[in-house]
């Protein structure tokens, strides 16, 4: 089997846009913006629990694979909310840690997809709460690669904090991105390891902004009740946003609707077997006899049999 999506760069360059609707939802998942003006921050908080499931069960992940892969999501949610109409992101988290590496795109609209490289992982619960700084690992490196509509997409690497990525977001916005940020995701799961929620907000101050304030506001979020339980306690990203923002005017900008969704096609994949080049195709044909090519992001094949093969490598040059 060929990996459609082997190559990040390939697949951001090559990706084509076919939405740009973005609508109002109440139900199921979404992301909330705010921004507080006066104290120069601005604020997104979002829950994601339907497209966490959505990914567990399309790459039937087990319960701790579940977690970290809901866990980047979340991740991809917020920063992709940072992003303007068209432009796209990937996070890619190497550690050293067993659940091997997640890559989880987003862009602009709300769509999500993600990976993990060894879904059937299953750890102990610590805490009651799923291991996923164990399963991801704190030695390794988080590459963010924004294809911000230029020439080539933009890419930085920082290493792993914690193995949890909101420690390494707000690792990589402040350090990497020199922005003053902080980001916390929490992941419930049930006994049988299913994702009950899913959640995570985002504070980042504004140039210019009062420094005082922000600093009030970060002693706020780090008094905050872990985000855990603000989810147990059934909290809605539009109340973390008001717990976070007590006391400071803020006004909502945008409510979107977030969805797991794939990009891939059989058009798509037919490129990828072009990529190839004449000799892998006809070798491919020469042995297998068809081709399958498997998108590791929604489980999707596309077959193409020796007809397939021999019409795409008739059009070749
Ligand atoms: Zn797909």
């Amino acid at each position: 089997m060929i990996d459609l999506y082997a190559d990040i760069r390939f697949q951001l360059k090559t990706d084509v846009f076919a939405y740009s609707d973005i609508v109002e939802v109440t139900v199921g998942d979404y992301l909330i913006r705010v921004i507080a003006k006066e104290a120069g921050m601005r604020g997104l908080a979002c829950v994601t629990t339907e497209l966490a499931n959505e990914a567990a069960r399309r790459h039937d992940a087990a319960p701790t694979a579940a977690a970290a892969l809901a866990q980047s999501l979340t991740g991809g949610a917020l920063m992709g909310a940072l992003l303007k109409v068209q432009q796209r992101i990937a996070l890619k988290l190497e550690g050293s840690g067993p659940v091997g590496k997640i890559l989880v795109e987003s862009d602009a609209y709300g769509r999500l997809r993600g990976y993990v490289g060894n879904p059937d992982l299953n750890l102990p619960l610590v805490n009651g709460q799923p291991n996923i700084g164990g399963a991801v690992g704190d030695i390794g490196k988080l590459t963010v690669v924004r294809d911000l509509k230029l020439k080539e997409p933009v890419e930085s690497v920082v290493p792993l904090q914690t193995g949890t990525i909101d420690a390494d977001l707000t690792f990589f916005l402040n350090q990497s991105e020199q922005v003053l940020s902080a980001v916390e995701i929490g992941v419930l799961t049930d006994e049988s390891g299913q994702v009950t929620a899913a959640a995570g907000f985002l504070v980042q101050a504004l140039p210019p902004y009062d420094e005082k304030t922000i600093q009030q506001m970060i002693a706020r979020v780090q008094d905050l009740p872990h985000i855990e339980k603000l989810l147990r306690d059934g909290e809605r990203p539009e109340d973390m946003l008001a717990l976070i923002f007590t006391g400071v005017a803020y006004e909502v900008l945008e409510k979107r609707e977030l969805r797991y969704e794939c990009t891939c096609s059989r058009e798509r994949s037919e490129k990828a077997l072009v990529n190839l080049g004449r000799e892998g195709l006809q070798n491919l044909l020469d042995t297998e006899g068809e081709a399958v090519v498997n998108c590791q992001f929604c489980g999707e094949q596309y077959l193409f049999d020796a007809d397939d093969l021999e019409l795409i490598l008739a059009g070749m040059p």
